[in-house]
């Protein structure tokens, strides 16, 4: 696994400190829930994380490299958006080989890594279907290979279950555990759920008001009043 760490990270807009010196060591390898109400700063954490944000203060070290000021896509983290966000006129299989073919990766090398990241996703069968012709948790399987296609070292999931209706929530919560343990990446995924935080978390981080007010393994975080 990767040691990833924040350092001072400090996000302002305007006047409005929205991440307020976050000094902390994500465990290589392990499923991180952020949980927190809404407006403490959770996104802002992680779009700084993936390089979807600028940094007001501070910096973020991947593997004791300062990734900070590196675009996104050189990073060594992908993210995984709440809406999916995948290109409506690409198949399936052409939306998870995108980046790569933006990193000018060569047709064959790219199919060849698509079709694997569809099959471990278990979406092989669908790979020339649009996104318009898939269901709810289809289209989420797809953005999840979408993302993890450039192999990265963090993989950032905002609310992911959330677009889910009850049945499928459950069943991906399995599916992204099942996934992160076979990559042995670490996963930092933002919730509201406490029991989706629960079902799934080595460790949590709770955020309060722009800062982490509680963090460590989940039973720990909740045993406390
Ligand atoms: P959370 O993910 O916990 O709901 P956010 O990180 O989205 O919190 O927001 C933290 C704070 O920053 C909130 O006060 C929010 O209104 C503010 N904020 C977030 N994004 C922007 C933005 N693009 N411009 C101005 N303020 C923002
Ligand atoms: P181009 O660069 O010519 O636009 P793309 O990479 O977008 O080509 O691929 C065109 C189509 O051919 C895609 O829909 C893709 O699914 C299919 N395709 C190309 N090569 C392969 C391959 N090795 N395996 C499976 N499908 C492929």
């Amino acid at each position: 696994g990767y040691d990833l760490e924040l350092v001072h990270l400090t996000k302002r807009y305007g006047d409005t400190v929205a991440v307020r010196d976050l000094n902390h060591v994500f465990s290589p390898g392990s499923y991180v829930c952020f949980l927190g109400p809404s407006g403490c700063g959770k996104s802002s954490t992680l779009r700084m994380i993936a390089g979807h944000e600028e940094i007001s203060e501070g910096s973020i070290l991947l593997d004791g490299q300062d990734v900070s000021r590196l675009p996104p896509a050189q990073r060594g983290t992908a993210m995984m958006f709440q809406n999916y966000a995948l290109f409506p006129h690409l198949s399936v299989r052409d939306n998870v080989a995108f980046s790569l073919r933006m990193k000018g990766v060569d047709k064959d090398t790219r199919h060849k890594r698509a079709n694997e990241l569809l099959d471990l996703v278990d979406m092989t069968h669908l790979a020339d279907r649009l996104p318009a012709q898939l269901s709810g948790g289809q289209q989420q399987r797809v953005a999840l290979a979408r993302a993890l296609v450039t192999e990265p070292k963090v993989l950032l999931l905002d609310e992911p279950l959330s677009a889910l209706d009850p049945f499928l929530r459950i069943r991906m919560r399995s599916e992204l555990k099942k996934l992160q343990r076979e990559l042995g990446i670490t996963f930092i995924h933002v919730t509201h759920g406490q029991d989706e935080a629960l079902a799934l978390a080595d460790e949590i981080v709770v955020m309060n008001n722009a800062v982490i007010e509680q963090a460590g393994p989940a039973r720990e975080v909740w045993a406390q009043p």
